[in-house]
Protein backbone atom coordinates (compact mmCIF):
# COMPACT_ATOMS: atom_id res chain seq x y z
CA UNK A 1 0.00 0.00 0.00
CA UNK A 2 1.02 3.30 -1.09
CA UNK A 3 -0.10 6.08 1.07
CA UNK A 4 -0.45 10.09 -0.78
CA UNK A 5 1.44 12.68 0.45
CA UNK A 6 0.02 13.77 3.66
CA UNK A 7 0.17 17.38 5.05
CA UNK A 8 -0.34 18.57 8.34
CA UNK A 9 -0.90 21.35 11.52
CA UNK A 10 -1.58 21.54 15.25
CA UNK A 11 -4.78 22.18 16.00
CA UNK A 12 -4.23 21.84 20.10
CA UNK A 13 -4.51 19.44 22.74
CA UNK A 14 -1.85 17.32 20.80
CA UNK A 15 -4.13 16.94 17.89
CA UNK A 16 -3.37 17.63 14.29
CA UNK A 17 -5.44 18.15 11.30
CA UNK A 18 -4.16 16.16 7.96
CA UNK A 19 -4.68 16.83 4.42
CA UNK A 20 -3.94 15.39 0.94
CA UNK A 21 -2.84 17.34 -2.25
CA UNK A 22 -6.97 16.02 -3.27
CA UNK A 23 -8.63 17.29 -0.67
CA UNK A 24 -9.39 14.60 1.55
CA UNK A 25 -8.56 15.39 5.34
CA UNK A 26 -9.01 14.12 8.85
CA UNK A 27 -8.09 14.73 12.63
CA UNK A 28 -6.08 13.00 13.76
CA UNK A 29 -3.31 12.97 16.94
CA UNK A 30 0.46 12.97 17.77
CA UNK A 31 0.90 8.99 17.72
CA UNK A 32 -0.23 8.89 14.28
CA UNK A 33 1.60 11.33 13.27
CA UNK A 34 5.08 9.05 14.25
CA UNK A 35 3.32 6.60 12.52
CA UNK A 36 3.15 8.30 9.54
CA UNK A 37 6.77 10.10 9.95
CA UNK A 38 8.86 6.53 10.49
CA UNK A 39 6.42 4.10 8.55
CA UNK A 40 5.43 2.36 11.16
CA UNK A 41 1.89 2.39 10.59
CA UNK A 42 -0.64 -0.21 12.19
CA UNK A 43 -3.47 -2.26 10.31
CA UNK A 44 -5.95 0.00 11.74
CA UNK A 45 -4.31 3.29 9.81
CA UNK A 46 -3.77 0.94 6.80
CA UNK A 47 -7.37 0.41 6.66
CA UNK A 48 -8.46 4.23 7.75
CA UNK A 49 -6.06 5.39 5.05
CA UNK A 50 -7.06 3.61 2.02
CA UNK A 51 -11.33 3.65 2.80
CA UNK A 52 -10.97 7.63 3.42
CA UNK A 53 -8.91 7.70 -0.25
CA UNK A 54 -5.30 9.00 1.14
CA UNK A 55 -3.76 5.71 -0.07
CA UNK A 56 -3.67 2.80 -2.90
CA UNK A 57 -3.00 -0.89 -3.03
CA UNK A 58 -0.89 -0.70 -7.09
CA UNK A 59 -1.26 2.21 -9.57
CA UNK A 60 -4.34 2.04 -11.98
CA UNK A 61 -6.54 0.38 -8.83
CA UNK A 62 -10.02 2.16 -8.25
CA UNK A 63 -8.44 4.25 -4.85
CA UNK A 64 -5.80 5.83 -7.48
CA UNK A 65 -8.12 6.67 -10.12
CA UNK A 66 -10.40 7.99 -7.79
CA UNK A 67 -7.54 10.38 -5.84
CA UNK A 68 -6.36 11.79 -9.32
CA UNK A 69 -10.09 12.26 -10.59
CA UNK A 70 -10.30 14.63 -6.87
CA UNK A 71 -7.28 15.89 -7.61
CA UNK A 72 -8.22 16.84 -11.06
CA UNK A 73 -11.07 18.51 -9.85
CA UNK A 74 -9.29 20.59 -7.34
CA UNK A 75 -7.56 22.48 -10.70
CA UNK A 76 -9.06 25.11 -11.98
CA UNK A 77 -9.37 24.98 -15.83
CA UNK A 78 -10.37 28.11 -17.57
CA UNK A 79 -12.77 27.84 -20.30
CA UNK A 80 -13.92 30.58 -22.69
CA UNK A 81 -13.57 34.49 -21.86
CA UNK A 82 -17.33 34.43 -20.86
CA UNK A 83 -16.99 37.16 -17.65
CA UNK A 84 -16.13 40.76 -19.00
CA UNK A 85 -16.31 43.88 -16.72
CA UNK A 86 -16.56 46.93 -18.31
CA UNK A 87 -16.00 50.10 -17.28
CA UNK A 88 -17.82 52.85 -19.44
CA UNK A 89 -16.71 55.70 -17.24
CA UNK A 90 -14.45 57.04 -14.43
CA UNK A 91 -17.00 59.47 -13.27
CA UNK A 92 -18.44 59.15 -9.62
CA UNK A 93 -20.91 61.24 -7.86
CA UNK A 94 -19.40 60.16 -4.75
CA UNK A 95 -16.08 60.60 -3.51
CA UNK A 96 -15.67 57.57 -0.53
CA UNK A 97 -12.59 57.42 1.70
CA UNK A 98 -11.88 53.74 1.17
CA UNK A 99 -12.32 53.75 -2.97
CA UNK A 100 -10.05 51.29 -4.36
CA UNK A 101 -10.73 52.53 -7.70
CA UNK A 102 -9.10 55.81 -9.07
CA UNK A 103 -12.17 57.64 -9.71
CA UNK A 104 -13.15 61.26 -11.66
CA UNK A 105 -15.38 64.03 -10.45
CA UNK A 106 -18.82 63.92 -11.62
CA UNK A 107 -18.22 66.68 -14.28
CA UNK A 108 -14.89 66.08 -15.68
CA UNK A 109 -14.16 65.33 -19.03
CA UNK A 110 -12.58 62.72 -20.40
CA UNK A 111 -12.93 59.54 -18.44
CA UNK A 112 -15.92 58.02 -20.43
CA UNK A 113 -15.26 55.80 -23.16
CA UNK A 114 -16.00 57.60 -26.63
CA UNK A 115 -17.54 56.36 -29.98
CA UNK A 116 -14.46 54.67 -31.29
CA UNK A 117 -14.05 52.65 -27.63
CA UNK A 118 -17.91 51.54 -27.38
CA UNK A 119 -17.69 50.25 -31.57
CA UNK A 120 -14.09 48.51 -30.58
CA UNK A 121 -15.56 46.97 -27.31
CA UNK A 122 -18.52 45.10 -29.15
CA UNK A 123 -16.44 43.95 -31.69
CA UNK A 124 -14.20 42.74 -28.91
CA UNK A 125 -17.61 40.81 -27.52
CA UNK A 126 -18.84 39.96 -31.26
CA UNK A 127 -15.67 38.08 -31.40
CA UNK A 128 -15.76 36.15 -28.22
CA UNK A 129 -15.94 32.57 -28.51
CA UNK A 130 -18.37 31.78 -26.08
CA UNK A 131 -22.65 31.20 -26.25
CA UNK A 132 -22.82 32.70 -23.00
CA UNK A 133 -21.49 36.10 -21.30
CA UNK A 134 -22.15 38.07 -17.91
CA UNK A 135 -21.22 41.55 -18.00
CA UNK A 136 -19.98 43.63 -15.02
CA UNK A 137 -20.61 47.28 -15.43
CA UNK A 138 -18.16 48.96 -12.89
CA UNK A 139 -17.07 52.69 -12.77
CA UNK A 140 -16.58 55.26 -11.69
CA UNK A 141 -20.45 55.07 -11.40
CA UNK A 142 -21.54 53.23 -14.21
CA UNK A 143 -25.62 54.34 -14.21
CA UNK A 144 -24.24 58.02 -14.91
CA UNK A 145 -24.07 56.33 -19.07
CA UNK A 146 -26.93 54.23 -18.90
CA UNK A 147 -26.85 54.98 -22.65
CA UNK A 148 -23.72 53.16 -22.93
CA UNK A 149 -25.16 50.71 -20.43
CA UNK A 150 -28.24 50.13 -22.61
CA UNK A 151 -26.23 50.05 -26.49
CA UNK A 152 -24.31 46.92 -24.60
CA UNK A 153 -26.86 45.37 -23.34
CA UNK A 154 -29.17 44.86 -26.37
CA UNK A 155 -26.05 43.99 -28.03
CA UNK A 156 -25.27 40.87 -25.84
CA UNK A 157 -28.80 40.08 -25.48
CA UNK A 158 -29.03 39.73 -29.41
CA UNK A 159 -25.12 38.34 -29.69
CA UNK A 160 -25.39 35.69 -26.91
CA UNK A 161 -27.58 32.85 -26.34
CA UNK A 162 -27.89 33.71 -22.40
CA UNK A 163 -26.66 36.99 -21.30
CA UNK A 164 -26.48 38.19 -17.47
CA UNK A 165 -25.52 41.70 -16.06
CA UNK A 166 -24.57 42.72 -13.23
CA UNK A 167 -24.63 46.80 -12.50
CA UNK A 168 -22.04 47.94 -9.56
CA UNK A 169 -23.53 51.04 -8.12
CA UNK A 170 -23.22 53.47 -5.18
CA UNK A 171 -26.79 53.76 -5.36
CA UNK A 172 -26.81 57.52 -4.23
CA UNK A 173 -28.88 58.46 -7.38
CA UNK A 174 -30.90 56.98 -9.30
CA UNK A 175 -33.04 58.35 -12.04
CA UNK A 176 -36.64 56.61 -13.36
CA UNK A 177 -34.55 55.02 -16.38
CA UNK A 178 -32.14 54.16 -13.94
CA UNK A 179 -34.92 51.97 -12.47
CA UNK A 180 -36.40 50.93 -15.29
CA UNK A 181 -32.88 49.91 -16.44
CA UNK A 182 -32.42 47.79 -12.80
CA UNK A 183 -35.70 46.03 -13.06
CA UNK A 184 -35.01 43.57 -16.09
CA UNK A 185 -34.80 40.26 -14.97
CA UNK A 186 -31.04 39.65 -16.34
CA UNK A 187 -30.06 42.47 -14.63
CA UNK A 188 -28.59 42.18 -11.36
CA UNK A 189 -27.05 45.05 -8.75
CA UNK A 190 -24.21 45.05 -6.44
CA UNK A 191 -23.76 48.03 -4.38
CA UNK A 192 -21.53 49.02 -1.02
CA UNK A 193 -23.57 49.38 2.65
CA UNK A 194 -20.89 50.03 5.31
CA UNK A 195 -22.89 47.99 7.87
CA UNK A 196 -25.26 51.10 9.54
CA UNK A 197 -25.92 54.61 8.62
CA UNK A 198 -23.08 56.86 10.85
CA UNK A 199 -20.45 54.42 9.21
CA UNK A 200 -21.61 54.76 5.94
CA UNK A 201 -21.43 58.53 6.39
CA UNK A 202 -18.17 58.29 8.09
CA UNK A 203 -16.45 56.35 5.23
CA UNK A 204 -18.69 57.29 1.63
CA UNK A 205 -21.53 59.98 1.71
CA UNK A 206 -20.21 62.57 4.50
CA UNK A 207 -23.46 63.80 4.79
CA UNK A 208 -25.97 61.93 6.51
CA UNK A 209 -28.65 63.34 4.21
CA UNK A 210 -26.82 61.26 1.43
CA UNK A 211 -26.77 58.20 3.79
CA UNK A 212 -30.58 58.32 4.41
CA UNK A 213 -31.14 58.55 0.05
CA UNK A 214 -28.32 55.75 -0.20
CA UNK A 215 -30.75 53.48 2.23
CA UNK A 216 -34.13 54.73 0.54
CA UNK A 217 -33.00 53.47 -2.80
CA UNK A 218 -31.23 50.49 -1.12
CA UNK A 219 -35.19 49.24 0.81
CA UNK A 220 -36.49 49.97 -2.74
CA UNK A 221 -34.27 47.92 -4.53
CA UNK A 222 -34.37 45.08 -2.28
CA UNK A 223 -38.78 45.83 -2.08
CA UNK A 224 -38.72 45.93 -5.85
CA UNK A 225 -36.36 43.39 -7.18
CA UNK A 226 -36.13 40.82 -4.21
CA UNK A 227 -32.97 39.79 -2.25
CA UNK A 228 -31.63 37.56 -5.13
CA UNK A 229 -31.15 40.50 -7.23
CA UNK A 230 -29.27 43.01 -4.83
CA UNK A 231 -25.99 42.33 -3.44
CA UNK A 232 -24.05 44.42 -0.80
CA UNK A 233 -21.08 44.45 0.32
CA UNK A 234 -19.93 46.35 3.65
CA UNK A 235 -16.10 47.83 3.64
CA UNK A 236 -14.46 46.81 6.70
CA UNK A 237 -11.85 48.83 8.96
CA UNK A 238 -11.73 46.30 11.81
CA UNK A 239 -10.32 49.58 13.64
CA UNK A 240 -13.43 51.47 13.21
CA UNK A 241 -16.02 49.05 12.16
CA UNK A 242 -19.74 48.33 13.79
CA UNK A 243 -20.47 45.73 15.84
CA UNK A 244 -20.75 42.65 13.63
CA UNK A 245 -24.34 42.03 15.32
CA UNK A 246 -24.97 45.62 14.37
CA UNK A 247 -24.32 44.80 10.69
CA UNK A 248 -26.10 41.55 10.69
CA UNK A 249 -28.79 43.42 11.91
CA UNK A 250 -29.17 45.47 9.31
CA UNK A 251 -28.55 43.47 6.23
CA UNK A 252 -31.57 41.39 8.01
CA UNK A 253 -33.25 44.19 8.18
CA UNK A 254 -33.45 44.49 4.58
CA UNK A 255 -33.82 41.17 3.82
CA UNK A 256 -30.22 40.84 2.71
CA UNK A 257 -29.01 36.73 3.45
CA UNK A 258 -25.27 37.18 2.27
CA UNK A 259 -22.82 39.67 3.70
CA UNK A 260 -19.54 39.99 2.17
CA UNK A 261 -17.14 41.12 4.23
CA UNK A 262 -13.88 43.24 2.41
CA UNK A 263 -11.13 44.66 4.32
CA UNK A 264 -9.78 47.71 3.27
CA UNK A 265 -8.33 47.18 -0.35
CA UNK A 266 -4.46 48.11 -0.57
CA UNK A 267 -5.16 49.64 -4.40
CA UNK A 268 -6.26 52.74 -5.83
CA UNK A 269 -6.96 55.81 -3.10
CA UNK A 270 -7.98 53.34 -0.27
CA UNK A 271 -4.11 52.52 -0.86
CA UNK A 272 -2.86 56.20 -0.70
CA UNK A 273 -4.82 57.16 2.10
CA UNK A 274 -5.01 54.18 4.30
CA UNK A 275 -1.77 52.03 3.58
CA UNK A 276 -2.26 48.74 5.66
CA UNK A 277 -4.65 50.21 8.06
CA UNK A 278 -7.26 47.48 7.33
CA UNK A 279 -4.63 44.55 7.85
CA UNK A 280 -4.23 44.83 11.78
CA UNK A 281 -7.29 43.57 13.57
CA UNK A 282 -8.85 42.14 10.46
CA UNK A 283 -8.45 38.02 11.85
CA UNK A 284 -9.48 38.92 15.10
CA UNK A 285 -13.01 41.06 13.84
CA UNK A 286 -13.36 38.41 10.78
CA UNK A 287 -13.95 35.49 13.64
CA UNK A 288 -16.05 37.71 15.93
CA UNK A 289 -18.16 37.99 12.71
CA UNK A 290 -18.77 34.31 12.10
CA UNK A 291 -19.28 33.42 16.00
CA UNK A 292 -21.98 36.43 15.91
CA UNK A 293 -23.29 34.80 12.74
CA UNK A 294 -23.60 31.47 14.49
CA UNK A 295 -25.57 32.77 16.87
CA UNK A 296 -27.86 35.00 15.08
CA UNK A 297 -28.37 31.48 12.82
CA UNK A 298 -29.44 29.61 16.18
CA UNK A 299 -32.85 30.30 15.62
CA UNK A 300 -33.18 32.85 12.83
CA UNK A 301 -35.74 31.47 10.48
CA UNK A 302 -33.76 32.39 7.22
CA UNK A 303 -29.98 32.07 8.31
CA UNK A 304 -27.26 34.06 6.92
CA UNK A 305 -23.80 33.90 5.27
CA UNK A 306 -20.59 35.67 5.04
CA UNK A 307 -19.87 34.97 1.41
CA UNK A 308 -15.93 34.64 1.62
CA UNK A 309 -16.16 31.88 4.70
CA UNK A 310 -19.29 30.25 2.54
CA UNK A 311 -17.16 29.94 -0.68
CA UNK A 312 -13.94 28.64 1.49
CA UNK A 313 -15.90 25.95 3.04
CA UNK A 314 -17.22 24.95 0.42
CA UNK A 315 -14.07 24.57 -2.13
CA UNK A 316 -13.15 22.34 1.75
CA UNK A 317 -15.99 20.15 0.29
CA UNK A 318 -16.31 20.15 -2.88
CA UNK A 319 -13.64 19.54 -6.20
CA UNK A 320 -14.54 21.99 -9.00
CA UNK A 321 -15.54 25.07 -7.13
CA UNK A 322 -13.91 27.83 -8.96
CA UNK A 323 -16.39 30.43 -8.74
CA UNK A 324 -14.60 32.90 -7.46
CA UNK A 325 -12.19 35.17 -9.29
CA UNK A 326 -9.80 35.49 -6.02
CA UNK A 327 -9.29 31.88 -5.26
CA UNK A 328 -8.72 29.71 -7.77
CA UNK A 329 -5.29 27.48 -8.54
CA UNK A 330 -3.92 27.94 -10.83
CA UNK A 331 -5.61 31.63 -10.55
CA UNK A 332 -4.70 32.30 -14.27
CA UNK A 333 -5.34 35.65 -15.42
CA UNK A 334 -6.47 37.18 -18.82
CA UNK A 335 -7.90 33.74 -19.43
CA UNK A 336 -11.75 33.34 -18.70
CA UNK A 337 -12.42 37.05 -17.76
CA UNK A 338 -10.63 40.47 -17.88
CA UNK A 339 -11.76 44.21 -17.74
CA UNK A 340 -12.22 46.60 -20.66
CA UNK A 341 -11.32 50.59 -18.92
CA UNK A 342 -12.70 53.92 -20.31
CA UNK A 343 -10.47 54.34 -22.37
CA UNK A 344 -10.54 50.47 -23.49
CA UNK A 345 -7.30 49.66 -22.06
CA UNK A 346 -7.19 45.70 -20.92
CA UNK A 347 -6.63 44.68 -17.64
CA UNK A 348 -6.55 40.67 -16.00
CA UNK A 349 -8.40 41.82 -12.93
CA UNK A 350 -10.10 45.19 -11.35
CA UNK A 351 -6.53 45.39 -9.10
CA UNK A 352 -4.41 45.62 -11.91
CA UNK A 353 -5.96 48.14 -13.69
CA UNK A 354 -6.32 50.61 -9.87
CA UNK A 355 -2.56 49.72 -9.59
CA UNK A 356 -1.64 50.84 -12.96
CA UNK A 357 -3.92 54.16 -12.80
CA UNK A 358 -1.70 54.84 -9.74
CA UNK A 359 1.65 54.30 -11.56
CA UNK A 360 2.91 51.90 -9.39
CA UNK A 361 3.21 48.83 -12.09
CA UNK A 362 1.99 48.98 -15.73
CA UNK A 363 -0.50 45.50 -15.58
CA UNK A 364 -2.46 46.02 -18.90
CA UNK A 365 -2.56 43.49 -21.30
CA UNK A 366 -3.49 44.89 -24.03
CA UNK A 367 -6.28 47.01 -25.71
CA UNK A 368 -10.04 46.73 -27.26
CA UNK A 369 -8.10 48.16 -30.39
CA UNK A 370 -4.98 45.69 -30.75
CA UNK A 371 -6.14 42.81 -28.74
CA UNK A 372 -4.87 40.59 -26.25
CA UNK A 373 -1.08 40.51 -25.67
CA UNK A 374 -0.75 37.04 -24.92
CA UNK A 375 2.96 37.92 -24.12
CA UNK A 376 2.27 39.71 -21.11
CA UNK A 377 -0.33 37.28 -20.70
CA UNK A 378 1.89 34.99 -20.77
CA UNK A 379 4.43 36.69 -18.17
CA UNK A 380 1.74 37.35 -15.48
CA UNK A 381 1.13 33.53 -15.19
CA UNK A 382 4.19 32.58 -14.59
CA UNK A 383 3.68 31.56 -10.88
CA UNK A 384 -0.21 31.46 -11.30
CA UNK A 385 -0.20 27.92 -8.92
CA UNK A 386 0.44 27.20 -5.40
CA UNK A 387 0.91 22.93 -6.46
CA UNK A 388 4.79 23.73 -6.51
CA UNK A 389 5.96 26.36 -3.94
CA UNK A 390 8.11 25.48 -1.53
CA UNK A 391 5.76 26.74 1.53
CA UNK A 392 2.10 26.22 -0.09
CA UNK A 393 3.37 21.97 -0.72
CA UNK A 394 4.09 22.01 2.82
CA UNK A 395 0.83 23.53 4.22
CA UNK A 396 -2.17 21.47 5.12
CA UNK A 397 -4.61 24.15 3.33
CA UNK A 398 -3.18 24.12 -0.13
CA UNK A 399 -5.83 21.95 -1.73
CA UNK A 400 -8.58 24.39 -1.04
CA UNK A 401 -6.25 27.93 -1.29
CA UNK A 402 -5.47 29.60 -4.45
CA UNK A 403 -3.00 32.83 -5.33
CA UNK A 404 -3.55 36.35 -5.98
CA UNK A 405 -0.22 37.66 -7.73
CA UNK A 406 -1.67 41.09 -8.15
CA UNK A 407 -2.18 41.11 -4.05
CA UNK A 408 1.25 40.43 -3.92
CA UNK A 409 2.31 43.09 -6.51
CA UNK A 410 0.14 45.60 -5.33
CA UNK A 411 1.46 45.12 -1.52
CA UNK A 412 4.94 44.20 -1.48
CA UNK A 413 5.98 44.91 -5.35
CA UNK A 414 7.07 41.08 -5.87
CA UNK A 415 5.85 37.70 -6.03
CA UNK A 416 8.33 35.78 -4.36
CA UNK A 417 8.21 36.62 -0.81
CA UNK A 418 7.65 33.68 1.39
CA UNK A 419 4.01 33.04 1.80
CA UNK A 420 3.45 33.76 5.54
CA UNK A 421 4.18 37.35 4.83
CA UNK A 422 2.31 37.87 2.66
CA UNK A 423 -1.31 38.87 3.37
CA UNK A 424 -2.98 37.04 1.06
CA UNK A 425 -1.38 33.65 2.74
CA UNK A 426 -1.78 35.23 6.78
CA UNK A 427 -5.91 35.97 5.95
CA UNK A 428 -6.32 32.37 4.38
CA UNK A 429 -4.30 30.64 6.92
CA UNK A 430 -6.94 32.32 9.42
CA UNK A 431 -10.09 31.48 7.42
CA UNK A 432 -8.84 27.93 7.14
CA UNK A 433 -8.07 27.34 10.32
CA UNK A 434 -11.18 29.06 11.79
CA UNK A 435 -13.28 26.85 9.40
CA UNK A 436 -11.79 23.62 10.47
CA UNK A 437 -12.25 24.43 13.97
CA UNK A 438 -15.73 25.07 13.41
CA UNK A 439 -16.10 21.67 11.39
CA UNK A 440 -14.75 20.05 14.31
CA UNK A 441 -16.31 21.99 16.93
CA UNK A 442 -19.08 19.96 18.83
CA UNK A 443 -22.12 21.96 18.79
CA UNK A 444 -25.69 22.41 17.54
CA UNK A 445 -25.90 25.89 16.14
CA UNK A 446 -22.46 25.73 14.98
CA UNK A 447 -23.44 22.44 12.43
CA UNK A 448 -26.91 24.90 11.30
CA UNK A 449 -24.93 27.59 10.13
CA UNK A 450 -22.37 24.99 8.27
CA UNK A 451 -25.25 23.34 6.83
CA UNK A 452 -27.02 26.36 5.76
CA UNK A 453 -23.51 27.58 4.46
CA UNK A 454 -23.31 24.63 2.48
CA UNK A 455 -26.59 24.49 1.14
CA UNK A 456 -27.46 20.66 2.37
CA UNK A 457 -30.47 19.94 4.74
CA UNK A 458 -27.72 18.91 7.94
CA UNK A 459 -24.37 18.80 8.46
CA UNK A 460 -23.55 15.32 9.60
CA UNK A 461 -20.86 14.68 12.14
CA UNK A 462 -19.38 12.07 9.83
CA UNK A 463 -18.49 15.02 7.70
CA UNK A 464 -15.42 15.57 10.01
CA UNK A 465 -13.46 12.44 9.83
CA UNK A 466 -11.61 11.35 12.73
CA UNK A 467 -8.54 8.30 13.14
CA UNK A 468 -7.84 7.38 16.27
S1 LIG B 1 -0.84 30.76 0.44
FE1 LIG B 1 -0.46 30.24 2.57
S2 LIG B 1 -2.43 29.35 3.26
FE2 LIG B 1 -2.45 29.30 1.00
S3 LIG B 1 -1.60 27.28 0.44
FE3 LIG B 1 0.11 28.71 0.44
S4 LIG B 1 1.03 28.55 2.49
FE4 LIG B 1 -1.07 27.67 2.59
Amino acid sequence: MSVWPLRFAETGNGDFLFSDEAGGFFRSNDGFLARYAYDDLSEWDRVFLTGRGHAFCEEGDHHYVGFASRWAKRQFVPGPLDYIILVPTLRCDLACSYCQVSRANENARGFDWDEATLEATLALLDGLATTQIKIEFQGGEPLLRLDLLNLVREFCRQRFASAEFVVCSNLQNVSDEGWTFLAAPDTHLSTSFDGDAPTHTRQRTVDPRRTDKFLANLERAVAIFGPDKVSALPTIDPNHAPPPETIIASYSRLGLRSVYLRPINYQGFARKRFGRAGEDGWADYYQRFIEALIRYNADAAAPMEEYYLSHCLRRIFRGGHHGHVDLRNPNLLGADYMVVDFDGILYPTDEARMMTRIGQIDLSIGSVFAGLDRERVAALNGAADNNFHEDCTLCVFQPFCGVDLIDDLSRYNRIDLPKHETEFCRRHTAIFRKIFELIYRDDDATRRSLAAWLDIPVFDPALAPVHG
